[in-house]
């Protein structure tokens, strides 16, 4: 499961407060810093990921993203208001490793932020192998092999089989599988993520009617059921 530790640096409250809780809700530990001071002594501590307001009271969010990046290369998410791409491209030039505009959707943030931990390598094991390597998900660069055979999975279905595979044994809903893989939910979302569900099952499982990876919770969902090696 995706978790780790998360600093906030937001001087409003309400944004801060329904960012941790989301963040909670996936498991992740927040810390919430108010001001840019506050911010600069919390950031030596350990931290897998910060998320970033550029607006803040008393310190810039620009000043506290170059400090930050004088000694640790914690992956940074910018927060803010300015959304030209001028702004943008000096966020990333920073070393920011990722930037939303506000307002924005906290369950598109939270996919954020579990997308760049992924991509970092933060917090999470980078290859999943599962039933004594009959499948393996590099989950780095995106890959997935079938008995040592490269399957050609598009991002979307990789990312639902991922979301699967880091929690074996669960069942997901399709809410919640819409909500960790494009960040929101949309009108009709079940039948899309059947639609997704039936192509990974033809391309990982040997029989899709006896699947041994993906199975069908009726009423509730899917439960990714390959044993972890
Ligand atoms: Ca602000």
């Amino acid at each position: 499961m995706a978790n780790g530790k998360i600093l906030i640096v937001e001087d409003e409250r309400k944004i801060s407060d329904i960012v941790k809780s989301y963040l909670e809700r996936e498991g992740f530990s927040v810390t919430v810093a108010e001001t840019g001071e506050k911010a600069l002594q919390l950031i030596k501590k350990n931290f897998d990921l910060m998320i970033l307001d550029l607006m803040l009271p008393d310190i810039d969010g620009e000043s506290i993203c170059s400090s930050l990046r004088e000694y640790s290369d914690t992956p940074i998410i910018m927060l803010t208001a300015k959304s030209s791409e001028d702004q943008r491209v000096k966020g990333l030039g920073l070393g920011a490793d990722d930037y939303v505009v506000k307002p924005f959707s906290p369950r598109e943030l939270v996919a954020r932020v579990k997308a760049l931990l992924r991509r970092t390598g933060k917090g999470e094991k980078k290859i999943l192998s599962f039933n004594k390597g009959a499948l393996k998900i590099d989950v780095l660069s995106m890959e997935v092999r079938k008995g040592g055979e490269n399957i050609s999975l598009t991002s979307t279905e990789f990312r639902i089989l991922l979301c699967l595979a880091e929690r074996p044994q669960a069942v997901l809903s399709r809410l919640h599988i819409v909500n960790a893989t494009h960040g929101y939910d949309f009108e009709g979302y079940e039948r899309v993520i059947d639609a997704h569900i039936k192509n990974i099952r033809h391309k990982i499982e040997d029989d899709p009617r006896k699947a041994l990876f993906i199975k069908t919770v009726y009423g509730a969902g899917y439960k990714f059921i390959g044993i972890p090696d």
